[in-house]
């Protein structure tokens, strides 16, 4: 039956208001429970999760034929009698259970007497769990027992299996309570729910109703109807983010006009033509160019800047900043670490030398003296361009005219944060986010849909593809040998451990380990160290010592990941490899390769490791190339895993879609999301109100800010 849309409404709301507290089994420590564990409250929250895998029903097998190593299984017959064995906490519950072609044992530890209670004795049960053999006899630890009435009414179909956690075990909340929770929910709404998706949507796109999929994703009949489901629920959470994303875009461009950027005047000439040290790439160029038509036009540039690591965004960054001087404006370019902020600083010092541009670098550790200048010389516009961290946004920094806000991210800003930077001008400024590695396109849709995209995806010339090679640990006489012979050469060496939070303790001593074991093998050569636990003075005095080539050999922990550009080493040694990302793998690689030397990029690893470990370490063995790189890292990890993703702001929370494997739907949802904005788009049309609606409750703690102006 279809509601009207005023009575979905309300039934929707009622979903999403009432508290699963008042399901037929939950009582309030339960519901606490399912709160804290699983973050869900309502009864929406509890149809939105959803089973991680299923079981074929239909299979029954028999007690004569159990085996050992079983999976789960089920079993039909009655328990003949209940009895205690055991005292203290070996105290168990034994159920002798017969199908007639054998006996075993159904055992439980705990909730003895809700069981006696629950199920009766010569009653036909089917029996659900893991077989384990026990001096010759198999039994059934905590099995789940279904009267065959009950099981009849789910017959044939696929069984569903919940993630929980331990927590929720021990409150008898295990894969099969919330199987009966979802049973209770949709059986007391009649298995019918208010439709989510317009109707036009739903024929277009041929895809089964809310009521269809929520029925067939809990207690599919079959995996047809399953696949259906699942594609269902997979295209629409897509399909809202796009139309999210998409929507804040459309608005933004009628609404919000931009600092229209006609000139290219004495800054950009100047530099370019007399101050720039070697010919830009083709890249380099275009992008340059679709920027400057973006800033000309009186719209609002929104941009991502995609590129491999050293393809040269810097500069690009440099050039359009260069070009909001011209017009009149002030630019800043924001970086996610201290020590990154610092180095562009030095970088675009560097670059302007010989040309009036006032830069300044601000921080968290500013001293104070140092920003009471800096401050009112960016409110009062003397201060051209300013490079720093998060910093940047506080709301102590006032620009006279802020022109153009560059992000230089690793994932970490969204849509919220850019937005901030927004409002830094009555005319809000025009936004370059440029990506620290290449990322994925799927990803790059769902985490940044709403902004253009230029892609420099060429490398300066004359950069030879560093090796990469893969050592064990086993053989380190051979790897210090190897350094050496390089170091003879001039050249420098990095040497990184890896950093993993909430083991930081650990990864310290192996740092500081190492780094006594490499003043003992060199004892000829200067071995400096940073970490992000030194004092900010004392990290840049060895960082110095590194840039100056007065030591030849800089350990560290990842601090080093952004920043540093040392053309001088060309060795990259990275220990317990197998513990970073690929994304991080190629990010640290990127720091060698620098200059006109072989390059060579050395992954440490120990002997045992996972096969997924091993094919990410053969991956970038194997490739240079930073986009193919992302994609693998996404197809083996899942962007759940994904750096940057869980800080991104909004929080890429799928409960179904996988990026990696569902980029057909993922296109897909977005044109459809796309047409329906360029017809009508405020979505103000009578079937496409449940959509303004849905993006309202999708979306509502994050305020619209791409509307503020
Ligand atoms: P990214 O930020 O994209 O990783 P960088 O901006 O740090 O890369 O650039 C890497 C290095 O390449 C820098 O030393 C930079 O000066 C240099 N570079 C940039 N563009 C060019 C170019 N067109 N030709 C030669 N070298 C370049
Ligand atoms: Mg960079």
């Amino acid at each position: 039956r279809l509601c009207s849309l005023n009575e979905c409404r309300i039934l929707m709301l009622e979903l999403e208001k009432r508290a699963v507290v008042y399901l037929p089994g939950v009582g309030p420590k339960k519901a606490e429970i399912l709160e804290r564990e699983l973050g869900i409250v309502s009864y929406w929250d509890l149809l939105n999760y959803y089973p991680y895998k299923y079981m074929e029903r239909s299979r029954i097998y028999r007690v004569a034929d159990l085996t050992d190593n079983l999976p789960y299984i089920q079993l039909r017959g009655r328990i003949t009698r209940f009895g205690t064995v055991g005292v203290g906490s070996g105290r168990r519950l034994v159920g002798k259970f017969t199908d007639g072609t054998g006996v075993i044992d159904l055992v439980w530890f705990k909730g003895l007497n809700f069981v006696t209670s629950k199920y009766k004795v010569d009653t036909e049960y089917l029996v659900f769990g893991k077989p384990v053999a026990f001096n010759h006899q198999y039994n059934i630890p905590h099995p789940d027992l279904d009267s065959v009435d009950q099981a009849k009414q789910l017959a044939g179909g696929l069984m569903p299996f919940y993630n929980t956690t331990e927590k929720m075990k021990r409150a008898f909340l295990n894969s099969r309570a919330i199987q009966n929770l979802q049973y209770a929910l949709l059986s007391g709404i009649n298995w019918t729910l208010p439709e989510t998706l317009p109707a036009d949507v739903l024929a277009k796109t041929g895809l089964v109703s809310l009521s269809e999929a929520m029925r067939h994703i809990h207690f599919p009949d079959n995996t047809r109807t399953l696949e259906a489901a699942r594609r269902r629920l997979k295209f629409e959470e897509l399909f809202y983010i796009q139309l999210n994303m998409l929507r804040t875009a459309t608005n933004r461009k009628r609404k919000l006009r931009g600092i229209p950027f006609p000139r290219v005047g004495d800054y950009f000439n100047t530099f370019y033509n007399e101050h720039l040290p070697f010919e830009l790439t083709n890249a380099q160029k275009r992008v340059v160019r679709e920027m400057r038509a973006d800033m000309g036009s009186g719209r609002q540039m929104n941009r991502l800047l995609q590129g491999d690591v050293g393809s040269g965004k810097t500069l690009v960054g440099l050039l359009v900043m260069l070009l909001a001087l011209d017009n009149g404006c002030q630019a800043c370019l924001m970086a996610p670490t201290e020590i990154l902020a610092t180095q562009h600083y030095a970088t675009i010092s560097e670059f302007l030398k010989g040309m009036e541009v006032k830069v300044a670098l601000l921080t968290g550790s500013t001293r104070k003296r140092e920003r009471d200048k800096i401050l009112p010389a960016i409110a009062n516009g003397e201060i051209q361009i300013v490079i720093g961290t998060h910093a940047l946004i506080e709301e102590t920094v006032q620009f006279a005219s802020l022109g153009l806000a560059i992000i230089d991210e690793q994932h970490r800003f969204g849509v919220e944060q850019r937005s901030r930077l927004w409002m830094k001008n009555a005319v809000p400024p025009h936004v370059l986010v440029m990506t620290a590695t290449p990322i994925p396109r799927t990803l790059a849709m769902t985490l940044y849909g709403d902004l253009d995209v230029s892609v420099i995806d060429e490398l300066p010339p004359g950069r030879k593809p560093v090796k990469t090679l893969h050592r064990y640990d086993t053989r380190k006489a051979e790897l210090y040998e190897f350094l050496r012979q390089e170091i003879r050469k001039g050249r420098q060496v990095y040497v990184v451990y890896p950093l993993i939070e909430g083991n930081e303790k650990l990864d310290y001593k192996d740092l500081e380990a190492g780094f006594e074991t490499f003043k003992s093998v060199f004892p000829e050569y200067q071995v400096c160290m940073v970490h992000g636990r030194m004092k900010a003075a004392d990290k840049e005095a060895e960082m110095r010592k590194f840039i100056s080539g007065e030591a030849q050999i800089l350990m560290a922990t990842t601090v080093i990941e952004v920043g540093v550009n040392v053309p001088n080493a060309s060795v990259m040694v990275i220990e317990s490899a197998e513990r970073f990302g690929l994304s991080q793998l190629h990010q640290l690689r990127g720091r060698v390769g620098r200059g006109a030397e072989q390059s060579y990029c050395i992954l440490i690893s120990s002997y045992k490791l996972s096969s997924d470990t091993r094919k990410r370490l053969e991956i970038m063995v194997s490739s240079n190339n930073g986009f193919e790189i992302a994609e693998a890292d996404l197809r083996l990890r899942g962007h759940g895993d994904l750096e940057g993703t869980r800080q991104s702001g909004e929080g890429l929370d799928l409960k179904i879609a996988n990026l990696a494997a569902d980029g057909q739907i993922l296109q897909y949802a977005r044109d459809l999301a796309q047409s329906i904005l360029d017809e009508d788009p405020e979505l103000l049309s009578e079937t496409h109100r449940i959509l303004n609606e849905r993006l309202g409750f999708l979306f509502k703690r994050k305020v619209n800010w791409g509307l503020i102006s």
